[in-house]
């Protein structure tokens, strides 16, 4: 290597020296870049910092005009300074000048450097600022010399990230590492959440980067390694997790990254550098998160996460924390940030210190988003990289209504959210008033309006809200967020609850709707191309009777002396229904035979959520005592777009004739055949969409808590008649195109509270 007076590595020492030196922030930079210059032989070094504008600021330099610094300022789309920023990724240049983007700042006096080296300064992933260096001669800076750099860089990310230099800014062009962030994704969860973040899975502080001793931090790294590697084939092997689909997938993607030659040479390469193992294996994240964020691939992005995770696995063991994550305390006001989490998890944080969640995935049906909107969390999801961009405790916006995250948001964007909170404050006042009216449309139609629930935490909305019963009730929440099988006994002290709960009112419970997307932790799961298309709910049910049967009786017995009304989901062919009804009537002559208390009456019905029984809807209504449409799979299945994969699950509108065609035929035949039908899926708990179903025959809807206030304040706005005069030609014309352009037209003329 030419030049490089004493390495890189006594170049990180020098660093290390000149970051403890109580000396101003522009002093401290600008013996920074005296170093890296003497150290790399270059002519030239300069720092460059990103700042709020998106623009790029000269803040030190060796070697270009002193008088530049803070006056030059370039575009992120300008020079080589810029492209280096925007692709965070080096350039190497022996002839600079000959370069497309090359571009010539007079004041800066560069005309007469030939070589460029310029990187990225990176924190976890984001680009804070480049560092430049330069010389006279035509030069071909080395992969030893680039790397340096690039570990140098790294150094001077803590300085940025440090919010030091904030200091040496003029207000509204500081550095961007903190400024205010705004980013749109997709509401989840309805509500409104001010708060600071908090990290799901805390990022790991690595405190120490320069290291003592190469030597010891190749080993370091090499077991740390090692061990990873030892861990992921143990689990592996673990016939248990072995067998769940998904799961087994990731951890094979694992091991193939915990063996690849190349990421394990690039943070070789950064220890050699004089990077401690941790600090190196944070560089090269650094890097792969960059990559990572610029990547259109899909599939190429979910491999860079599960790079991520390794890393983070590393970084673990290496800071001695390879225990997991440590429980978190919550501060007041704690909005949780995180690239996905079980439900379970969720739950496990105390609730009353919860304002809202951000997720990078999330879907609008997955049971994390069921549970968030049960414990009336604003949530948002599809919120791109919201991980790498937030430090904990960073002020934060979660608006679940339009889906927006604001991230250290500006003071007015602050006070105007403030103002939207108490706004909503008082419209869920109005709501409250709304509570022992009746849900009649204008024109004098009732529509019962039902809650659907699936935990203790639901229960107190049957109050709240004075819905009419329970519309589902989502048995395999309790099985969703246990560690083991509840017992008959602890499913059976829930159920009663539930009843206790609701008094008079109806519940329909819905027996175990378990396989597809609920899965359970601690039950094998059978291997399967196509988990939502598989071996799940009553199929699993009807094959392994056990546990069906303990479930009902689970709930004949907490329902002894009232009425139980239980519902079969995913019935695709009327048999499995009689076979379903089958099983209760032997439950029921058990307890008879055993002199148990019997409920008072039993109803069972069907969730009608499989599209084949929309050719069967005769057979079904004439046996079933009542049905419920289970729309988030029936639309799922009717346009074959998976409920929970971001990139389709809203690419079909179900306010289109496909989906009102389907969901007219039930509520006609339900009519037919005098049967009760309600619609039990996500649609009903939108207003507009509630509209819709209630303009093609439906009167019975159940919604999510949140969701209640505002259905039942614009059904008793509506007319009826009027807005079924809208629908239904729409509905006739055919096509597929989608009818919500017409419908919030429609609403709006009407003066409709959506
Ligand atoms: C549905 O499919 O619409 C439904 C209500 O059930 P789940 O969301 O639990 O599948
Ligand atoms: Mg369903």
């Amino acid at each position: 290597m030419r030049g490089a007076l004493g390495g890189p590595r006594v170049l990180l020492r020098r660093l290390r020296e000149v970051m403890a030196e109580p000396v101003s922030a522009q002093d401290r930079l600008d013996k920074i870049v005296v170093l890296i210059a003497a150290n790399m032989v270059a002519e030239v070094c300069s720092i460059y910092v990103l700042r709020v504008d998106g623009t790029l600021e000269l803040y030190a330099t060796e070697g270009l005009n002193r008088s530049a610094v803070h006056l030059t300022v370039m575009r992120i789309d300008e020079g080589l300074v810029g492209t280096v920023a925007r692709e965070a990724e080096a350039i190497s240049l022996s002839n600079a000048q000959a370069h497309p983007a090359f571009s010539y700042r007079p004041e800066t006096g560069e005309e007469i450097y030939h070589s460029f080296l310029g990187v990225p300064i990176l924190r976890a992933g984001n680009t804070l600022g480049v560092l430049v260096v330069q010389n006279r001669a035509h030069r071909t800076y080395t992969e030893e010399e680039v790397e340096a750099l690039q570990t140098t860089a790294m150094v001077l990310a803590e300085i940025i990230a440090s919010g030091e230099l904030t200091a040496l800014a003029v207000p509204g062009a500081e550095p961007a590492s903190r400024r205010p962030l705004h980013i749109n994704g997709l509401a989840l969860s309805d509500g409104i959440g001010l708060g600071h973040v908090v990290l799901h899975e805390p990022r790991i502080e690595v405190t120490k980067v320069i290291a003592e001793d190469v030597q010891s931090e190749l080993a370091r790294l090499d077991h740390a390694v090692e061990t990873l590697r030892t861990s992921i084939d143990m689990l592996l092997e673990d016939e248990g997790v072995a067998r769940v689909g998904e799961h087994r997938e990731i951890l094979e993607a694992y091991r193939m990254f915990a063996h690849d030659r190349g990421w394990i040479a690039r943070m070789r390469e950064a220890v050699m550098t004089g990077l401690t193992a941790e600090g190196a294996v944070e560089r090269v994240q650094s890097d792969t998160r960059a990559r990572m964020l610029r990547m259109t691939d899909p599939y190429l992005r979910e491999r860079m996460h599960d790079l991520d995770d390794l890393a983070n696995r590393l970084l673990r063991q290496l800071t001695g924390r390879s225990g997991g994550p440590e429980p978190i305390q919550l501060p007041e006001n704690a909005v949780i940030v995180a690239r996905n989490m079980s439900p379970a998890a969720l739950l496990d944080y105390d609730r009353s210190r919860i304002r809202g969640l951000v997720l990078e995935e999330g879907a609008a049906t997955s049971h994390l988003t069921i549970v968030a909107r049960a414990l009336n969390i604003a949530a948002v999801g599809h919120v791109e990289n919201i991980v790498g961009q937030v430090d904990p405790g960073d002020a934060i916006i979660v608006d679940g209504v339009g889906g927006e995250v604001h991230v250290r948001p500006p003071a007015d964007v602050e006070a105007a959210y403030a103002e939207k909170v108490r706004f909503r404050a008082k419209r869920l006042e109005q709501y409250a008033a709304l509570r022992d009216l009746p849900t009649v449309t204008r024109d004098g139609v009732t529509i019962e309006l039902h809650l659907n629930a699936g935990l203790l935490v639901d229960l107190p909305h049957i109050e709240e809200t004075g819905a009419t019963g329970i519309g589902l009730f989502r048995t395999e929440l309790q099985f969703m967020i246990a560690s083991a099988f509840p017992r008959t006994n602890e499913q059976l002290r829930l159920y009663r609850s539930v009843l206790d709960s609701a008094g008079e009112r109806p519940v329909v419970f819905r027996t175990l709707d378990i396989g597809g997307d609920k899965v359970l932790p601690y039950m094998r799961a059978v291997e399967e191309e196509n988990p939502a298309l598989g071996w799940r709910a009553i199929r699993l049910g009807l094959d392994r009777p056990g546990l069906l049967r303990s479930q009902i009786r689970a709930l004949l017995k907490a329902a002894t002396g009232r009425e139980l009304r239980l519902i079969f989901p995913m019935v695709s062919v009327v048999e499995e229904f009689d076979k379903a009804r089958h099983i209760v009537e032997r439950e029921l002559t058990h307890l008879r035979r055993h002199g148990h208390g019997l409920p008072d009456r039993v109803l069972v019905g069907v969730m009608l959520e499989v599209p084949s029984l929309l050719f069967q809807l005769d057979e079904l209504f004439s046996r079933i005592d009542f049905a419920s449409v289970g729309s988030n799979d029936l639309v799922q299945f009717l346009f074959a777009a998976d409920r929970g994969n971001s990139r389709v699950a809203d690419r079909f509108d179900p306010l289109s004739p496909p989906a009102l065609r389907a969901l007219k035929a039930i509520a006609d035949a339900a009519a037919r055949h005098g049967k009760s039908v309600t619609l039990c899926g996500e649609l009903a708990s939108r207003p507009l969409e509630a509209l819709a179903l209630a303009a093609i025959g439906y009167r019975k809807l159940s919604v999510s808590p949140a969701s209640f206030g505002p259905v039942k304040a614009m059904l008793r706005e509506l007319n009826l008649a009027a807005v079924a005069a809208v629908v239904a030609p729409l509905i006739e014309a055919g096509g597929s195109a989608s009818i919500r352009q017409r419908l919030a037209a429609f609403a709006e003329a009407s003066g409709l509270p959506l």
